[in-house]
């Protein structure tokens, strides 16, 4: 049904870079089979997901929308994917990213954008914009994405689904293609809480191969949510505002006005609500664009013509390590992945390195201090995932006008604590409105109580 779903709509859609039906179909089997046999380890055995192209796929392409990865096979699956595997889930596809996961909108794929199921001439979000307009569009019921600074969270807001950053370390990063590893957290979408908590389960797990792998990676969460289902009483659970991300002029009065009535609903299942400020988050997103790039610009020193995918000789002069290197990295970048980069072995240089990098790693410390202080009196945080809607494309072409959207979201990546976004309704302008959770590390487990609540 889902396959026949997608070659239905995503000739419009766009969320698929590679959808291999043969396998999908032959792994749909052996679920069944194991289903069979009693060998099916979740209740998830057969339920078909969608996987961002950012994680590696043995025997099936994986570009990270890149050029430079183009009709690369990876001779080895990624730990999230083995997981899937095990638990029978067939893979129905690739889905479909900012290259490299470097953007919030999925309009810069190099193999073209991704359209909002809501509307499609506007966004879906990003960089896990397939996979949030799979799930939206009915063509997966589930899918993987990856958040570096908001890239499950905000897709999840802007397309009216469920997505989950969980702790960093909960989910391997072992063949997750790097964009900035201190910040990278592979994590479940879906279109239900209960559903996000499932797959979370399945791809939680402690992995050797990771070196910043929880040994004790939180999973059962499928287990909180039918809890909070059964109850739906949050009576005792202190809830934070962030003071610093409650409106302001970026944030849309419809998205406002869908944040401050989820709030009402919280209130109304037992939740005392506060506001709550944490001053250093102001400088958190700066603090984010130097150090993202900056590790962006060490991870991707390794698509040199040589290893992986696209090689490019030059046209003229001679023929060296170098000069091929030029070539290929020129003609196999898009701009975006240009751009950070650049930046990014600026903010590393001699010279630069104490007043760029150095510094925005002291408000990196200076921003958890702040979460940790909030969270000794608060069992959760909250805010907008995103200050607006989705909007048009090519409406923020402006590369600092995208990034400032960012502000909500990467506090979370920057302390390593888990986040999810689940729909709150709809803005004035019809379009779907994200409600963020935030948590404390390990603590994965209060955002699928709260998220089964307020969906309730
Ligand atoms: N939008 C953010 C960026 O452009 C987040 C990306 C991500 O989480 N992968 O960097």
């Amino acid at each position: 049904a889902h396959l026949e779903r997608i070659a239905v709509v995503d000739g419009a859609v766009n969320a698929f870079l590679d959808v291999d039906a043969d396998r999908a179909l032959a792994d749909a089997d052996a679920a069944d089979a194991a289903r069979r046999d009693g060998t099916a380890t979740s209740e998830l055995t057969g339920v078909p997901v969608a996987v961002k192209d950012l994680f590696v796929t043995r025997g099936q392409v994986t570009t990270a929308a890149s050029r430079i990865l183009e009709g690369w096979v990876p001779p080895y699956d990624a730990t999230a994917v083995t997981n899937l595997r095990g638990a029978h889930l067939p893979i129905l596809g690739k889905t479909n990213l900012d290259e490299f996961a470097m953007g919030g909108s999925t309009e810069h794929s190099a193999f073209g954008r991704t359209a909002n199921p809501w509307d499609l001439g506007r966004i879906p979000g990003g960089s896990s914009g397939g996979s949030a307009a799979a799930v939206g569009a009915y063509e997966a019921p589930l899918a993987l994405g990856t958040d570096t600074g908001g890239s499950i969270r905000q897709p999840a807001a802007v397309t009216g689904t469920v997505g989950v950053k969980p702790t960093y370390g909960t989910v391997s990063r072992f063949g997750v293609i790097a964009m900035a590893s201190s910040l990278d957290t592979p994590g479940p979408m879906a279109r239900t809480v209960l559903d996000t908590a499932l797959l979370h389960d399945v791809i939680a797990s402690y992995d050797p191969l990771d070196s910043t792998s929880l040994t004790d990676a939180p999973r059962g969460m499928a287990a909180v949510v039918r809890a909070a289902q059964q109850g739906r009483d949050l009576t005792g659970t202190r809830v934070g505002v962030i003071a610093e991300l409650d409106g302001g002029h970026a944030y849309q009065a419809g998205v406002m006005d869908s944040f401050h009535a989820a709030l009402a609903l919280l209130e109304e299942a037992g939740a005392s609500i506060e506001t709550v400020s944490l001053p250093n988050l102001e400088y958190a997103l700066d603090a984010y664009y130097l150090i993202m790039p900056a590790e962006v610009s060490s991870n991707l020193a390794r698509y040199d013509g040589m290893r992986y995918g696209l090689r490019v000789e030059p046209t003229e002069g001679p023929v060296t390590a170098e000069t091929v290197m030029a070539a290929t990295r020129g003609a196999g970048f898009g701009d975006e992945a240009k751009r950070r980069i650049i930046l990014g072995t600026h903010v590393l240089s001699a010279g630069y390195y104490d007043a760029y990098y150095g510094s925005a790693q002291k408000v990196r410390t200076l921003v958890q201090r702040d979460l940790n202080a909030a969270f000794a009196d608060f069992d959760v945080l909250v805010s907008p995932t995103s200050p607006v809607t989705a909007y048009r494309f090519g409406e923020k072409d402006d590369p600092m006008a995208m990034y400032a959207l960012d502000v909500t979201t990467i506090p979370a990546n920057l302390a390593g604590i888990p986040g999810m976004s689940l729909p709150s309704g709809l803005s004035d302008d019809a379009l779907p409105v994200g409600f963020q959770i935030l948590a404390p590390q390990r603590a994965d487990d209060r955002l699928y109580r709260v998220g089964a609540v307020l969906e309730a």
